[in-house]
């Protein structure tokens, strides 16, 4: 489905992700979503961060800035709303206090885009909102790979605060509860300081492989993308991008910064060296609004979904 013409939403004055259709709210279920290729969802959740809130507006204000992403893909050289039949699903609607019931629903919507035959792309919300979206994805899927950007691990436990979900902690309870296939996790951008030195050692125990700056100062993005791509093969892949694995100096606008990260240019190689994964899902995480200057998180994360769906695209018009 194209996009609206600017012109058009400019008259609406309402943004849907990227000026396009929404889904069909009138039908129940998987329905709404019928004939996607791939649906946005928004998940105004940060009731599980550890440090400063306000991920929850990041759907409002990502659907603003994407008006100005157009649909041709410079890289791939692909029209990808074209290619692509993508709707805005809207957002998960949950009070905004029980942090169990609001993962159940979140899990619950994404299952619905899912059975519906498309790619959900879940936009965040911080971090906390990937473990109701592996379940939903493992459950039709099988265990997935994980390529997981961040400036952390995210293999956190409930010991530091005596709470076992939070957004510190997706993939441990994603490791233990099986959604993720052995091997299959790939983390790229880790840098933050540990509490103890046993911290990495979970997710290395579990076959994860970790692409520190290091690596990716010595390596490039691009040879990194080209490893993992070898490495995940046809597997089912699920992207999950937290926007502090960008240095702070290009994405101020997270609630838990850590400096000396990927830059804007190293995230757009990295994703863009993805091409020929077979991605069923991605999300993107920790964008905050009203820490932002300018923006530019905000440009940066909706280039980054518009990867993602590019990434998508090129596979379909692959022969
Ligand atoms: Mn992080
Ligand atoms: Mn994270």
């Amino acid at each position: 489905m194209p996009q609206q013409r600017a012109a058009a939403y400019l008259r609406h004055g309402q943004t849907p992700f990227f000026r396009l259709a929404t889904a069909a709210f009138h039908e129940a279920g998987a329905a709404a979503y019928a004939g996607a290729d791939a649906v946005l969802l928004g998940v105004p959740w940060d009731g599980s961060v550890t440090y400063r809130p306000g991920a929850r507006f990041a759907p409002y204000e990502l659907r603003r800035v994407s008006a100005l992403v157009q649909s041709f893909h410079p890289g791939h050289r692909i029209d990808v709303f074209r290619a692509l039949n993508v709707l805005d699903g809207g957002n998960v609607a949950f009070p905004p206090f029980h942090a169990e019931s609001v993962r159940d629903l979140i899990q619950a919507a994404v299952d619905e885009v899912v059975s519906a035959g498309a790619v959900p792309f879940v936009v965040g919300g911080d971090h906390s909102i990937a473990l109701p979206v592996l379940r939903a994805l493992a459950r039709h899927h099988g265990p997935v790979a994980v390529v997981h950007v961040d400036a952390h691990l995210d293999t956190s436990t409930s010991e530091v605060w005596g709470e076992p979900f939070h957004h510190g902690t997706p993939f441990r309870n994603a490791i233990d509860e099986g959604l993720l296939a052995r091997g299959a996790l790939h983390q790229i951008g880790i840098r933050a300081t540990w509490g103890h030195p046993e911290e990495g050692a979970f997710a290395a125990h579990a076959g994860a492989t970790m692409y520190d700056m290091d690596r990716i100062d010595d390596d490039g993005a691009s040879a990194v993308a080209a490893a993992i791509a070898a490495a995940v093969g046809d597997a089912p892949v699920y992207l999950s991008f937290d926007i502090d694995g960008i240095d702070p100096a290009f994405a101020p606008g997270t609630g838990t910064p850590v400096p000396g990260g990927l830059t804007s240019r190293e995230a757009i190689q990295l994703l863009r060296g993805l091409a020929g994964i077979n991605l069923v899902g991605m999300d993107l995480v920790e964008v905050c609004p009203a820490l932002d200057h300018a923006d530019m998180t905000l440009h940066l994360g909706a280039h980054l979904l518009f990867e993602g769906l590019a990434l998508l695209a090129a596979k379909k018009g692959s022969p």
